[in-house]
Protein backbone atom coordinates (compact mmCIF):
# COMPACT_ATOMS: atom_id res chain seq x y z
CA UNK A 1 0.00 0.00 0.00
CA UNK A 2 2.72 2.57 0.93
CA UNK A 3 4.53 1.27 -2.14
CA UNK A 4 1.33 2.22 -4.45
CA UNK A 5 0.91 5.36 -2.39
CA UNK A 6 3.83 6.99 -3.38
CA UNK A 7 4.27 5.52 -6.81
CA UNK A 8 0.75 7.34 -7.83
CA UNK A 9 0.59 10.40 -5.47
CA UNK A 10 -1.01 13.05 -7.39
CA UNK A 11 -3.95 11.79 -9.25
CA UNK A 12 -7.34 12.42 -8.01
CA UNK A 13 -8.29 8.73 -7.59
CA UNK A 14 -5.66 7.73 -6.22
CA UNK A 15 -5.98 10.82 -3.24
CA UNK A 16 -9.61 9.81 -2.37
CA UNK A 17 -8.58 5.76 -2.67
CA UNK A 18 -5.55 6.43 -0.31
CA UNK A 19 -7.58 8.86 1.91
CA UNK A 20 -10.41 5.91 2.09
CA UNK A 21 -8.12 3.33 3.42
CA UNK A 22 -4.98 5.23 5.13
CA UNK A 23 -6.64 8.78 6.36
CA UNK A 24 -3.48 10.68 4.80
CA UNK A 25 -2.96 13.96 2.71
CA UNK A 26 -0.84 12.03 -0.38
CA UNK A 27 1.70 14.94 -0.73
CA UNK A 28 2.47 15.80 3.16
CA UNK A 29 1.76 12.45 5.05
CA UNK A 30 -0.34 14.66 7.55
CA UNK A 31 -4.10 12.93 8.73
CA UNK A 32 -7.37 14.19 6.82
CA UNK A 33 -10.25 14.27 7.95
CA UNK A 34 -12.51 11.48 5.92
CA UNK A 35 -15.96 13.67 3.83
CA UNK A 36 -19.37 12.27 2.68
CA UNK A 37 -17.91 10.48 -0.22
CA UNK A 38 -14.72 9.09 1.43
CA UNK A 39 -17.51 7.74 3.96
CA UNK A 40 -19.95 6.54 1.75
CA UNK A 41 -17.00 4.34 -0.06
CA UNK A 42 -15.19 2.43 2.76
CA UNK A 43 -16.07 -0.90 3.55
CA UNK A 44 -16.21 -2.33 6.96
CA UNK A 45 -13.04 -4.35 5.94
CA UNK A 46 -11.57 -1.22 4.75
CA UNK A 47 -12.23 0.72 7.97
CA UNK A 48 -10.71 -2.88 9.98
CA UNK A 49 -7.19 -2.25 7.79
CA UNK A 50 -7.34 1.31 8.69
CA UNK A 51 -7.58 0.29 12.50
CA UNK A 52 -5.31 -2.24 12.56
CA UNK A 53 -2.10 -0.75 10.39
CA UNK A 54 -2.64 2.22 12.92
CA UNK A 55 -2.40 0.19 15.74
CA UNK A 56 1.00 -0.69 14.09
CA UNK A 57 1.75 2.50 13.32
CA UNK A 58 1.22 3.76 17.28
CA UNK A 59 3.15 0.04 18.69
CA UNK A 60 5.91 1.03 16.27
CA UNK A 61 6.43 4.74 16.91
CA UNK A 62 5.60 5.59 13.85
CA UNK A 63 2.44 7.90 14.04
CA UNK A 64 1.55 9.90 11.50
CA UNK A 65 0.74 13.95 11.65
CA UNK A 66 -1.90 14.94 13.55
CA UNK A 67 -2.56 18.72 11.36
CA UNK A 68 -4.86 19.66 14.94
CA UNK A 69 -5.45 23.00 13.33
CA UNK A 70 -6.41 21.95 9.86
CA UNK A 71 -8.65 19.07 10.88
CA UNK A 72 -10.34 21.23 13.75
CA UNK A 73 -11.06 23.66 10.94
CA UNK A 74 -12.68 21.12 8.43
CA UNK A 75 -14.59 19.46 11.15
CA UNK A 76 -17.08 22.47 11.69
CA UNK A 77 -18.46 21.17 8.44
CA UNK A 78 -19.19 18.27 9.82
CA UNK A 79 -18.55 14.73 10.70
CA UNK A 80 -17.91 11.48 8.91
CA UNK A 81 -16.10 8.97 10.98
CA UNK A 82 -15.64 5.19 10.30
CA UNK A 83 -15.71 3.36 13.74
CA UNK A 84 -17.47 3.13 16.95
CA UNK A 85 -15.27 2.24 19.67
CA UNK A 86 -16.76 1.33 22.86
CA UNK A 87 -13.42 1.38 25.63
CA UNK A 88 -12.60 1.14 29.08
CA UNK A 89 -12.38 4.35 30.71
CA UNK A 90 -8.36 3.59 31.92
CA UNK A 91 -6.13 6.67 31.60
CA UNK A 92 -3.67 4.04 29.85
CA UNK A 93 -5.29 3.51 27.32
CA UNK A 94 -5.30 7.05 24.86
CA UNK A 95 -7.76 5.23 22.50
CA UNK A 96 -7.47 7.77 19.34
CA UNK A 97 -3.75 7.38 19.65
CA UNK A 98 -3.69 4.02 20.18
CA UNK A 99 -5.23 4.07 16.25
CA UNK A 100 -3.43 6.38 15.11
CA UNK A 101 -6.20 8.50 14.29
CA UNK A 102 -7.15 12.36 14.28
CA UNK A 103 -10.25 14.79 15.12
CA UNK A 104 -13.71 13.11 13.12
CA UNK A 105 -12.66 9.97 12.79
CA UNK A 106 -13.83 7.60 15.64
CA UNK A 107 -16.50 7.92 17.67
CA UNK A 108 -15.51 6.85 21.41
CA UNK A 109 -17.74 5.35 23.81
CA UNK A 110 -16.13 5.02 27.74
CA UNK A 111 -17.24 3.07 30.61
CA UNK A 112 -15.09 1.46 33.32
CA UNK A 113 -15.04 -2.37 31.74
CA UNK A 114 -16.51 -1.55 28.12
CA UNK A 115 -19.37 -2.63 29.05
CA UNK A 116 -22.37 -2.14 26.82
CA UNK A 117 -24.97 0.32 28.68
CA UNK A 118 -27.98 1.67 27.54
CA UNK A 119 -26.40 4.61 26.76
CA UNK A 120 -23.60 3.06 25.23
CA UNK A 121 -26.14 1.16 23.06
CA UNK A 122 -27.72 4.05 22.63
CA UNK A 123 -25.15 5.78 21.27
CA UNK A 124 -23.61 3.28 18.87
CA UNK A 125 -27.04 2.95 17.29
CA UNK A 126 -26.74 6.76 16.55
CA UNK A 127 -22.97 6.27 15.14
CA UNK A 128 -24.21 3.26 12.84
CA UNK A 129 -27.49 4.52 11.97
CA UNK A 130 -27.21 7.51 11.80
CA UNK A 131 -23.72 8.87 11.36
CA UNK A 132 -22.61 6.24 8.99
CA UNK A 133 -19.85 3.78 10.67
CA UNK A 134 -18.43 0.88 9.87
CA UNK A 135 -17.42 -0.57 12.68
CA UNK A 136 -18.28 -1.20 16.04
CA UNK A 137 -15.26 -2.46 18.56
CA UNK A 138 -15.20 -3.66 22.12
CA UNK A 139 -11.91 -2.88 23.34
CA UNK A 140 -11.09 -4.83 26.55
CA UNK A 141 -7.21 -3.87 28.08
CA UNK A 142 -4.58 -6.00 29.84
CA UNK A 143 -4.71 -5.16 33.94
CA UNK A 144 -8.18 -3.73 34.25
CA UNK A 145 -9.30 -2.50 37.01
CA UNK A 146 -13.02 -2.79 36.81
CA UNK A 147 -11.99 -6.45 35.57
CA UNK A 148 -10.35 -6.81 38.85
CA UNK A 149 -12.96 -5.24 40.67
CA UNK A 150 -15.47 -7.86 39.53
CA UNK A 151 -13.03 -10.89 40.15
CA UNK A 152 -12.98 -9.08 43.99
CA UNK A 153 -16.64 -8.72 44.29
CA UNK A 154 -15.94 -5.03 45.24
CA UNK A 155 -18.74 -3.25 46.52
CA UNK A 156 -18.70 0.84 46.45
CA UNK A 157 -21.37 3.04 45.64
CA UNK A 158 -22.45 3.17 41.89
CA UNK A 159 -19.74 1.18 41.21
CA UNK A 160 -20.97 -1.84 42.66
CA UNK A 161 -23.97 -1.99 40.00
CA UNK A 162 -21.28 -1.69 37.04
CA UNK A 163 -19.36 -3.95 38.17
CA UNK A 164 -21.97 -6.49 38.70
CA UNK A 165 -22.42 -6.44 34.72
CA UNK A 166 -18.99 -8.22 34.42
CA UNK A 167 -20.23 -11.22 36.76
CA UNK A 168 -20.80 -13.06 33.74
CA UNK A 169 -17.33 -13.00 31.98
CA UNK A 170 -15.97 -14.48 35.78
CA UNK A 171 -18.18 -17.05 35.50
CA UNK A 172 -17.83 -18.14 31.97
CA UNK A 173 -13.62 -18.87 32.47
CA UNK A 174 -13.90 -22.74 33.61
CA UNK A 175 -11.45 -25.08 35.16
CA UNK A 176 -8.97 -22.40 36.09
CA UNK A 177 -6.15 -23.46 38.16
CA UNK A 178 -5.46 -21.02 40.76
CA UNK A 179 -6.95 -18.41 42.42
CA UNK A 180 -10.06 -16.93 40.93
CA UNK A 181 -9.12 -13.08 42.34
CA UNK A 182 -7.46 -10.30 40.99
CA UNK A 183 -4.36 -11.26 42.44
CA UNK A 184 -3.68 -14.31 39.37
CA UNK A 185 -3.16 -12.37 36.55
CA UNK A 186 -3.53 -15.38 33.90
CA UNK A 187 -7.00 -15.38 35.58
CA UNK A 188 -8.01 -11.49 35.19
CA UNK A 189 -6.59 -11.72 31.32
CA UNK A 190 -8.89 -14.87 30.66
CA UNK A 191 -11.97 -12.62 32.24
CA UNK A 192 -10.42 -9.63 30.18
CA UNK A 193 -10.83 -11.32 26.98
CA UNK A 194 -14.43 -12.81 27.85
CA UNK A 195 -15.85 -9.92 29.01
CA UNK A 196 -15.30 -8.86 25.20
CA UNK A 197 -16.75 -11.81 24.45
CA UNK A 198 -19.44 -11.22 26.33
CA UNK A 199 -20.39 -7.53 25.46
CA UNK A 200 -20.34 -8.48 21.85
CA UNK A 201 -22.93 -10.87 22.72
CA UNK A 202 -24.94 -8.65 24.32
CA UNK A 203 -24.41 -5.71 21.64
CA UNK A 204 -26.20 -8.36 19.29
CA UNK A 205 -28.53 -9.47 20.98
CA UNK A 206 -29.41 -6.26 22.85
CA UNK A 207 -29.58 -4.18 19.56
CA UNK A 208 -31.61 -5.18 16.79
CA UNK A 209 -30.75 -1.96 15.05
CA UNK A 210 -27.05 -2.54 15.21
CA UNK A 211 -27.42 -6.81 14.33
CA UNK A 212 -29.92 -5.93 11.78
CA UNK A 213 -27.09 -3.50 10.33
CA UNK A 214 -24.69 -6.68 10.93
CA UNK A 215 -25.98 -9.25 9.12
CA UNK A 216 -27.03 -6.96 6.17
CA UNK A 217 -23.20 -6.35 5.95
CA UNK A 218 -23.09 -2.56 6.19
CA UNK A 219 -21.35 -2.96 9.88
CA UNK A 220 -18.91 -4.94 11.42
CA UNK A 221 -18.96 -5.70 15.14
CA UNK A 222 -15.08 -6.96 16.28
CA UNK A 223 -13.69 -7.06 19.84
CA UNK A 224 -9.75 -6.40 20.83
CA UNK A 225 -7.88 -6.64 23.67
CA UNK A 226 -5.05 -3.46 24.28
CA UNK A 227 -1.83 -4.94 25.77
CA UNK A 228 -0.31 -2.13 28.58
CA UNK A 229 3.38 -3.36 27.86
CA UNK A 230 3.66 -3.57 24.03
CA UNK A 231 0.59 -0.92 22.71
CA UNK A 232 -0.78 -3.80 20.59
CA UNK A 233 -4.34 -4.71 19.65
CA UNK A 234 -4.76 -8.23 19.45
CA UNK A 235 -8.63 -8.17 17.50
CA UNK A 236 -10.33 -11.17 19.29
CA UNK A 237 -12.45 -14.27 16.89
ZN1 LIG B 1 -10.19 -1.01 32.49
Amino acid sequence: MKTLSIALAGATAISLFVACTENKDSATGASIQPDAEVQKALTPDAVLQDLTKGNEQYATGQVSAPNIAARRAEATKGQFPKAYILSCVDSRVPVEQVFNQGIGDVFVGRVAGNIETDEQLGSMEYAAAVAGIKVIMVLGHESCGAVKGACDAVKLGNLTTLLEQIDPAIASVEGHDGERNSKNKDFVANVVENNVATTLTDIRKRSEVLSNLEKEGKIKIVGGVYSLQTGKVTFLN
